[in-house]
C-alpha cells in the first residue's frame, strides 16, 4: 500500500534527509507537493526525480525560473505564500513540516486542518503559535509527530505511559561549538565558528541557534506545548556527545532515554513509519567507540537564551512569538555580519523588554505579533 507525502522545505537539511529515506523505499510513497523558498532548479530536479504533482516556491520572484525548469513536464509549478498553504493543504497522508522559521506557520496550519499526519520539524511555528496550533490539531483530529530529535525521543519514551506519572522531562543539549568558551571568547565568536556544529549537520539558522542555546530555548517551549506536564517538570541538561537525545523520568524513579546516532534520518524515519519501524542506512551506535557520556548543568550566564525562553514561556501570551521573531532577525543579522554573536541574545532580551503586544488568539494575530516584534528587533540592530 502506498502513502502520499508532501515535504514543505524539501531543499533544506531536513528535506534532504526525508527524501533520502523516501528514495530507499520509493515504491511505498506517492509524492504530492515539494516546496522551497527559492532554489528553483534544485526544487525542480527533486520534483522530477520523485514524480511530484506540484513544486512550489514561497518566493514568487523565483516562480518564472521554476516554471522554466518544469516546462514540458507533468509537474505543476506555483509560487507565493498562498500557494505554499494550498500545497500544504493537499491532504497528503503525511506532511513533513521542514520550513525554517515562522514563515512555516501558515503552511503548517493548512496541513493540520486536513486532519492527517504532520511530522513537525519547524519548531518556530510551535513556539510562536503553540496554543493555537495544538487546539487546531485537536479540533481537526490531526496526528502531530515531533521530528525534532529531542521531542521525538521524548515522544518515544512516553509511549504506553501516562503523563501524570512523569516526574521530569529532560531535554539534552550538545552545548554547541562554544560550550567551553569564556564570555570574552564568545564576544569575538565569528560566523564561520558558529556554523561549525560539533555533532550535527543542519541548516544555518538552527546551527547558530545551537551555538547561542536559543535552539534549546525554542525546544523548551516546543516541549511545553507537545507534552503538557507543566514548565516546572521540564529541564535541560548539557550532554556534549549527543547520544542520548532526551529522557523521561517517572515517579517510580525509572528514567527512559532514547539513544541514537546524530543523524536526523533516525527521528524522521520514526515519524514516517509510525507506529511501525523502517530501515535506515544510518551507522549503528558504537558505544565502546563513544566510550563515555557526560552531563553538565547549563550555564545561563554565558548562554542566557534558555533563561529568556523559560521566562517567555512563563509570561505566556505573545512573549514566545516575540522571542522567536526577535531571534530570527538577530540570527539573520549575525549571519549577514551586522551584529556580533553575543548581541543575538542581547537583542532578544531588549525586544522582550518592550511593551508586550496582547496575547494572540488566532493565526492572523500571531503573524501580526511576529511582524511587530521583527520591526522592533530591526530597530535595535547596531553595527558590529
Ligand atoms: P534549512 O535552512 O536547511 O532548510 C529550510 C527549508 O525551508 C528550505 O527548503 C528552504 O528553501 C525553505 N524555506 C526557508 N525560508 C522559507 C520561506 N520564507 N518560505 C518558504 N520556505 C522557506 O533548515 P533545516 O535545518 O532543514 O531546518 C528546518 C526546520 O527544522 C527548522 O525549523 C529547524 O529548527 C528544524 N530542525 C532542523 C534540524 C536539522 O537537523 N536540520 C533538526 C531539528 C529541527
Ligand atoms: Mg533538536
Amino acid at each position: 500500500m502506498t502513502r502520499s507525502i508532501s515535504i514543505l522545505g524539501a531543499t533544506g537539511s531536513i528535506g534532504a534527509s526525508t527524501l533520502d529515506l523516501i528514495r530507499g523505499e520509493r515504491e511505498k510513497w506517492d509524492v504530492k507537493a515539494l516546496t522551497a523558498n527559492c532554489s528553483a532548479k534544485e526544487l525542480a530536479a527533486l520534483a522530477l526525480e520523485f514524480g511530484a504533482e506540484i513544486a512550489v516556491v514561497g518566493n514568487e520572484d523565483c516562480l518564472p525560473e521554476l516554471r522554466e525548469a518544469l516546462s514540458g513536464t507533468p509537474v505543476k509549478a506555483a509560487g507565493g505564500t498562498q500557494a505554499l498553504c494550498e500545497a500544504a493543504g493537499m491532504g497528503a497522508d503525511v506532511t513533513v513540516a521542514a520550513i525554517v522559521g515562522c514563515a512555516g506557520l501558515a503552511p503548517v496550519m493548512a496541513a493540520v486542518e486536513q486532519g492527517k499526519t504532520i511530522a513537525l520539524a519547524n519548531k518556530e511555528a510551535l513556539v510562536s503559535a503553540g496554543d493555537i496550533l495544538m487546539s487546531a490539531v485537536a479540533k481537526h483530529g490531526a496526528t502531530l509527530l515531533p521530528t525534532d530529535s529531542e521531542h521525538n525521543a521524548i515522544f518515544q519514551c512516553l509511549e504506553g505511559n501516562n503523563l501524570a506519572d512523569v516526574r521530569w522531562i529532560t531535554l539534552t543539549a550538545s552545548g554547541g561549538p562554544f560550550r567551553t568558551w569564556s564570555a570574552e571568547q564568545l564576544a569575538n565568536a565569528k560566523r564561520e565558528q558558529a556554523l561549525k556544529h560539533p555533532n550535527w549537520d543542519m541548516g544555518a539558522k538552527i546551527t547558530v541557534d545551537s551555538a547561542t542555546m536559543f535552539n534549546k530555548g525554542l525546544e523548551f517551549i516546543e516541549a511545553w506545548h507537545l507534552f503538557p506536564v507543566g514548565l516546572d517538570r521540564l529541564r535541560i541538561v548539557v550532554h556534549p556527545q549527543s547520544v542520548i537525545h532526551s529522557m523521561v523520568e517517572y515517579r517510580d524513579g525509572s528514567t527512559l532515554a532514547q539513544l541514537g546516532p546524530s543523524d536526523m534520518r533516525v527521528p524522521i524515519a520514526s515519524c514516517l513509519a509510525y507506529p511501525q519501524r523502517m530501515d535506515t542506512a544510518c551507522k549503528p551506535l558504537d558505544l565502546p567507540a563513544i566510550g563515555e557520556l557526560s552531563f553538565f548543568a547549563p550555564d545561563e550566564i554565558r548562554f542566557p537564551a534558555t533563561k529568556l525562553a523559560r521566562e517567555a514561556a512563563q509570561a505566556g501570551g505573545a512573549a514566545p512569538a516575540v522571542l522567536n521573531a526577535a531571534n530570527e532577525v538577530a540570527v539573520a543579522a549575525f549571519l549577514a555580519g551586522k551584529v556580533t554573536f553575543t548581541q543575538i541574545s542581547a537583542i532578544v532580551a531588549k525586544v522582550l523588554d518592550t511593551p508586550m503586544p496582547s496575547a494572540p488568539s488566532s493565526l492572523q494575530e500571531v503573524l501580526a505579533v511576529d511582524a511587530e516584534a521583527r520591526k522592533r528587533a530591526e530597530m535595535m540592530l547596531e553595527p558590529a
